[in-house]
């Protein structure tokens, strides 16, 4: 066998060696014709411990197996021998121990082989559901966190991306846009008050980010109280069983622990374009920005870009969204347009077909004054325009790329530095597990994450059998008229099952709350997909309306105990709300039928 060259083949090698090394309690290499190691073979014969030895001798690769202990433990000798994934050393250190009592200690497990059970890297959704609930089950657990600044200096505390810079200050600040609609309907109900109504960014940021405190905190309590050893540094992979923890002034600490988890989440992507860097935003800045936005453009058009372009708009700021190609990528394509249509109407502009390709700064401030400069996707032209921000939202890269990925030996996917896991989160090393926003092909949500984690932590330390369900999530997306998903898009129902085979029933629908004050009449839209081929089971649902989240995450249920179009016909609604049109949608998308409300009771 020739020696392996590429760090591929070896980090497999290397991968193989620690699983026979974690995989068995006694664990001699050896050599068939080696008196010293028939030595400690004998000795373990005595003891009557079952010993697993590798001849190197007898297998094609022993000399690449020899190379590969030099490196992992310094010593290229036979016998090399492990307990309990301690390394031992040869005949002399075998022999030795056995006699000072050590190895009976270390064949009794009475030695702890590692620092930890379990060590977490990342303390955001997944990492810590993870965290907390290995050590509910007895385990010694240490989650590490740490957050790199973004380019503009932002920071922020334990929790992740959910907590800081996602999902809560998220929906605080559209429900501040809403109160602003809110505000104007409460004229049509009878209300008066005369004084001019504005919007403070700063009281907004304010509130919303001590409330942030308040969680980051939480979460610090909740660790203590469970034992979960949490430990403000960043973690590296130095060897498969050991990383290096770096904290804020540089200081390294060393840690070992017998199973892994990699959680460490996503950060916003850049441009790669002149100025982005230098004078751009992104989510991770724009929640805590220490002055309002004022005239923003956004570029990118999916969740994280419609989502923040959309409560912008709402409080008043002149917001313009750049968009590549289409509008939520993924998403059915008929609700992504009607979403991003009533944006249209209520005010946010949309350049379509463009890409930025400089942004300089006119003049510095807060904010400042910056230019754009952008070129069409389908011609040559090229426009500019001016604006106070621009938010780069064009998605998200896994950090996985510092982590020492390699000195472990887990596989990422070259392409987009996602983790493939098998369907229990495994990674290709079989003590290192990946949950969350890194994982390859998996949905990039809060709920999952959590969900995950936990499930892990059950199956690692209970005796569970019970894994994630990555089938029919449930999702909303919290643009100005929400739009709430679960299951297929008609696109991808069509590709899979055959237009044929699929039948769509939809409605437009007008919210009672909308009716006095007169707005936004037919544009909420509810569209459900069903299987013809399986008792007209819904494979998809649709809703485009207010409060999508909390109507979608019933339907959610509903098609998890896997709903038909049947058993919606026959649930009865409740009236009057948004939700009931489920329960009574009669036209199919194929009669061309009026789908048109006159009004709250159709
Ligand atoms: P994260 O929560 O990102 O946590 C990873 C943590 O690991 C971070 O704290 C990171 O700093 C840390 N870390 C990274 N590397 C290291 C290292 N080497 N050492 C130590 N620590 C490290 N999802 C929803 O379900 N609903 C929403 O409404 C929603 N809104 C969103 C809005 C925005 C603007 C964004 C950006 C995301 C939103 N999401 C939403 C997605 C959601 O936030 C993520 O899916 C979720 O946070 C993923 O959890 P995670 O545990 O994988 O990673
Ligand atoms: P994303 O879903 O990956 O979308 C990236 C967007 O940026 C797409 O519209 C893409 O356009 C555009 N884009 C990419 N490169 C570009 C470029 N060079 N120039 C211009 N446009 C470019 O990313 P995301 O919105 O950041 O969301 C990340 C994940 O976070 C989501 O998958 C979601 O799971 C999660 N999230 C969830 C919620 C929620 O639950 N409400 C909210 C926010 C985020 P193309 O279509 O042309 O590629």
């Amino acid at each position: 066998m020739p020696p392996i060259e590429n760090d591929t083949g070896k980090n497999e090698l290397k991968t193989r060696i620690q699983d026979l090394i974690d995989s068995n309690q006694v664990l001699v290499f050896s050599k068939s014709y080696c008196p010293y190691c028939v030595k400690v073979k004998d000795l373990f014969k005595e003891l009557k411990v079952e010993c697993n030895v590798v001849e190197l001798d007898l297998m094609e690769e022993g000399t690449n197996y020899q190379e590969m202990l030099l490196e992992m433990t310094g010593q290229k000798t036979v016998p090399n021998v492990f307990i309990n994934k301690t390394h031992l050393g040869g005949c002399d250190n075998t022999l030795k121990a056995h006699k000072d009592g050590s190895l009976q200690q270390l064949l009794s497990g009475e030695n702890e082989a590692y620092d930890y059970d379990l060590i977490v890297i990342g303390g955001g959704s997944g990492g810590l559901a993870c965290s907390k609930e290995s050590a509910n089950l007895g385990k010694k657990v240490m989650v590490l966190d740490y957050v790199v600044p973004t380019p503009k200096g932002t920071s922020w505390g334990l929790g992740g991306t959910c907590v800081n810079v996602g999902c809560i200050p998220k929906k605080l600040m559209h429900q501040t846009a809403l109160l602003s609609t809110a505000m104007q309907d409460a004229r049509k109900f009878g209300w008066e008050f005369d004084e001019t109504v504005k919007h403070n960014w700063n009281t907004m940021k304010e509130a919303v980010n001590n409330y942030i405190g308040s969680l980051n905190w939480g979460y610090r309590v909740a660790l203590r109280d469970k034992n979960v050893n949490y430990v403000n540094a960043y973690a590296e992979f130095i060897e498969p069983h050991k990383i290096k923890a770096t904290n804020k002034r540089g200081k390294e600490t060393f840690y070992t622990a017998a199973k892994f988890i990699l959680a460490t989440g996503e950060r916003p992507r850049y441009l790669g374009i002149p100025g982005d860097r230098e004078y751009c935003i992104t989510s991770d800045d724009l929640f805590s920005l220490s002055y309002c936005p004022g005239k923003t453009l956004v570029i990118g058009a999916s969740y994280v870009a419609l989502e923040c372009g959309g409560f912008l708009a709402g409080l008043g700021l002149d917001v313009t969204v750049m968009v590549r190609s289409i509008l939520l990528r993924g998403f059915d394509q008929d609700m992504a347009n009607r979403a991003g249509e009533h944006m249209e109407e209520h005010g946010v502009k949309f350049l379509r077909k463009y890409v930025p390709v400089k942004v300089e700064e006119l003049e510095a401030g807060t904010p400042g004054k910056l230019k754009v400069t952008a070129k069409s996707t389908e011609t040559d032209e090229i426009i500019e325009g001016e604006y106070n921000t621009v938010l780069i939202a064009v998605g998200r890269d896994a950090c996985t790329d510092k982590i020492g990925l390699d000195k472990a030996g887990v596989k990422v996917n070259p392409k987009n530095g996602k983790i493939p896991v098998n369907d229990e989160e495994q990674t290709n090393v079989p003590h290192i597990y990946a949950i969350g926003d890194i994982l390859q092909d998996k949905w990039e949500l809060t709920p999952v994450a959590i969900q995950a984690g936990k499930l892990l932590a059950r199956r690692l330390y209970a005796g569970s059998k019970a894994k994630c369900d990555y089938v029919n999530v449930p999702t909303t997306v919290f643009t100005p008229l929400e739009y709430g998903a679960c299951g297929l898009s008609e696109e991808r129902a069509t590709e899979l099952y055959g237009q044929e085979n699929i039948e769509v029933f939809h409605s437009l629908f007008w919210p009672l709350e909308f009716t006095l004050p007169n707005r936004d009449n037919n544009k909420c839209y509810a569209k459900i997909i069903c299987n013809k081929l399986d008792n007209d089971r819904v494979i998809g649902f649709h809703y485009l309306g207010p409060n999508a989240g909390e109507v979608t995450q019933g339907f959610g249920a509903a098609m998890k105990c896997g709903a038909t179009k049947e058993q919606l016909d026959g649930t009865i609604g409740i009236h009057p709300t948004c939700a009931e049109i489920f329960t009574t949608m009669e036209v199919t998308k194929s009669s061309g039928g009026d789908i048109t409300q006159a009004g709250c009771c159709g």
